[in-house]
């Protein structure tokens, strides 16, 4: 049985007093058991206020990038190891605005991924084709290749590994995949990874959809077999309307 996990995708918003407030929310709420892992990922700036709120609750911390390397002369960046010292458990790598404002590509991306693995985190690899490819009918080769060259050489760890499916065309936009197209493209991604590590391991991977999941849609969304919850952005701002996709998932 695959545990669900939602996870909440903070971006580039919340001073560090606005992140506390915003942390203790969805502590608050989620102060019991949850069938979900919840994760919350707030800036790099808030992350150790935000570990001060989570410390003993059932709330996770992740990050929204990391550098691939353990330290050195990489200015601005933030390494794995620094992230667990912040008590991160995940960070999400490839998210679809970092491979376009900031020419992430799918090999930064498996380095990244390994790099957290190493260091004892979870990955929350993106992948995602544009509107673009998905009218053209290449989703299925745009997701095949995003997975085999993002998820290289991690075989059996890809079972700490999660999976984000994010259509680029649904993040931020309002417009949401239909229960078809999420399922879709989930059998196939879950079909892809078995052809790369085997069933065992694909049947074992987590794999979030995310684009504008809304405590409205949530459920529809995470009824689908191949779905194991989501990543979720604008509706993760608001500790209630993040608190009601947990518990949807
Ligand atoms: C995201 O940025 O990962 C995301 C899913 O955003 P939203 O929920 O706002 O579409």
């Amino acid at each position: 049985m695959r545990k669900p996990i939602v996870a909440g995708n903070w971006k580039m918003n919340c001073t560090v007093a606005e992140a506390s407030e915003l942390a203790s929310g969805v502590r608050g709420a989620l102060a019991r058991k949850v069938a979900a892992e919840v994760v919350i990922c707030p800036p790099f700036t808030s992350l150790a206020a935000v570990a001060e709120i989570l410390a003993g609750s059932v709330v996770r911390l992740g990050a929204q990038n990391v550098h691939w390397e353990g330290s050195g002369a990489f200015t601005g960046e933030i390494s794995a190891g620094m992230l667990r010292d912040s008590k991160c458990s995940h960070a999400i790598v490839g998210h679809s605005e970092r491979r376009t404002q900031c020419g992430e590509t799918d090999s930064d991306v498996n380095r990244k991924a390994q790099a957290l693995l190493d260091a004892g985190l979870v990955p929350i690899v993106c992948i995602g084709e544009t509107l673009d490819e998905r009218e053209s009918g290449q989703t299925e080769a745009v997701l095949r290749g995003q997975i085999e060259r993002s998820l290289n050489g991690i075989d059996e760890r890809l079972r700490e590994t999660v999976v984000a499916y994010e259509p680029v065309w649904a993040i931020g936009t309002g417009r949401t995949a239909t229960s078809e197209q999420v399922q879709g493209a989930h059998a196939h991604i879950r079909a892809t990874i078995e052809a790369m590590a085997g069933s065992g391991v694909a049947a074992d991977v987590r794999i979030q959809y995310g684009g504008s999941v809304k405590p409205s849609n949530a459920a529809e969304i995470f009824a689908c077999p191949d779905v194991d919850g989501g990543l979720i952005g604008g509706a993760s701002l608001e500790a209630e309307s993040f608190v009601r996709i947990v518990e949807a998932a």
